[in-house]
């Protein structure tokens, strides 16, 4: 595992920030971080980026406890915060080497280092503009080159496309994905699902400083499927139908509506299509049958939408049964 953190607590005078959140993030993944504003992305990036120390909880790097060695930590990570600090009068080579030079690269070294970095974000030809002249999305890439100078095994991002332009994203997201097939692990973090979803192998979506539901893209999408009721419609022989669900290993709840019955149903497909032949074999007369679609933006809307009821992930507490 590249990164582990567990139970994170976090406050701001009295504002609970983190309230127990972990996250793992598996070698070699592409972590996409999504929460609203506010949620507590930026405070966990700090303390995973050794930046600021969490009032509880624990980080392990690599297999490393972060809070013991924080110095061994940190050759293991490139962070690229959200923000963009003033660089008056410091040419893009100078300011590479600047940063080279914290890391103890110096001379020739320190000068090939640079350029493989800015040709490999696609600065190759700025190195002698001044780095305040360059385009947003321009500094965004040399700001990550930057982040990768000590060769990271880890690179931490803090919403590193917020406020740039739709092309623009789009490149930087193609750089991120290279850098993550030539063997970054990469965590990121945005506001915005869709920025994330197809890029990422992994997922987890923060609320008020919790971890909602986390995963490889694979487990999510299977999770957000089985948390969607099936639809069963019967024509005839509701009776059957309800005494069959209701001994159902599988069913979680039951609602019933006119001659439609609202399932929660936590077996894959096969165990679908199992229960949709037991209801036929007992003599219901089934005229239809679905999961209702849910995708990972509406998931996403439900979770994180405060003013409506909140929808959970399981419907264990609406139980009918
Ligand atoms: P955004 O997407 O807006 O950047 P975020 O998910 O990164 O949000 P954080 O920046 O981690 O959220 O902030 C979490 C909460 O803690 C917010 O409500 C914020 O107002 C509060 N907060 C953050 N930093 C401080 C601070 N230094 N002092 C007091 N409150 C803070």
């Amino acid at each position: 595992m590249m990164l582990n953190m567990e139970h994170l607590q976090k406050r701001y005078g009295k504002y609970q920030a983190l309230d127990g959140l972990d996250m793992e993030v598996p070698d070699g993944a592409l972590y996409g971080f999504v929460g609203p504003n506010g949620a507590g992305k930026t405070t966990t990036i700090r303390i995973a980026a050794g930046l600021l120390k969490p009032d509880g909880g624990t980080i392990r790097i690599a297999g490393m406890d972060a809070l013991q060695e924080p110095y061994r930590m940190k050759q293991k990570i490139g962070y690229v915060p959200d923000h963009f600090g003033v660089y008056d009068n410091l040419k893009v080579s100078e300011y590479m080497e600047f940063f080279a030079s914290c890391y103890n690269l110096e001379g020739l070294k320190a000068r090939r280092r640079c350029r493989t970095l800015l040709a490999q974000v696609g600065l190759e030809e700025k190195e002698d503009f001044y780095v305040d002249s360059l385009s947003r999305g321009m500094k965004q890439r040399l700001c990550l080159a930057r982040a990768l100078i000590h060769d990271p095994s880890l690179l931490i991002m803090d919403e590193p496309t917020a406020g740039l332009d739709p092309r623009t994203r789009l490149e930087f997201r193609t750089l991120v994905r290279e850098l993550n097939e030539q063997g970054k692990t990469i965590l990121i973090s945005s506001h915005l699902l869709g920025d994330l979803a197809e890029l990422c192998t992994h997922i987890g979506i923060i609320d008020m400083g919790k971890m909602v539901i986390s995963g490889s893209m694979e487990e999510i999408v299977e999770r957000i499927r089985t948390s969607r009721p099936i639809i069963i419609q019967v024509y005839e022989h509701m009776a059957e139908a309800m005494t069959l669900l209701k001994e159902h290993p599988l069913v979680r709840t039951i609602t019933v509506k006119d001659q439609e019955i609202m399932v929660g149903f936590s077996g894959n497909e096969v165990q679908e299509s199992e229960l949709l032949a037991q209801l036929v074999a007992a003599g219901v007369r089934v005229r239809g049958f679905m999961r209702e679609p849910g995708n990972l933006e509406t998931i996403f809307m439900e979770i994180t939408n405060h003013d409506e009821e909140r929808v959970v992930l399981s419907y264990e507490d609406e139980s009918g049964l």
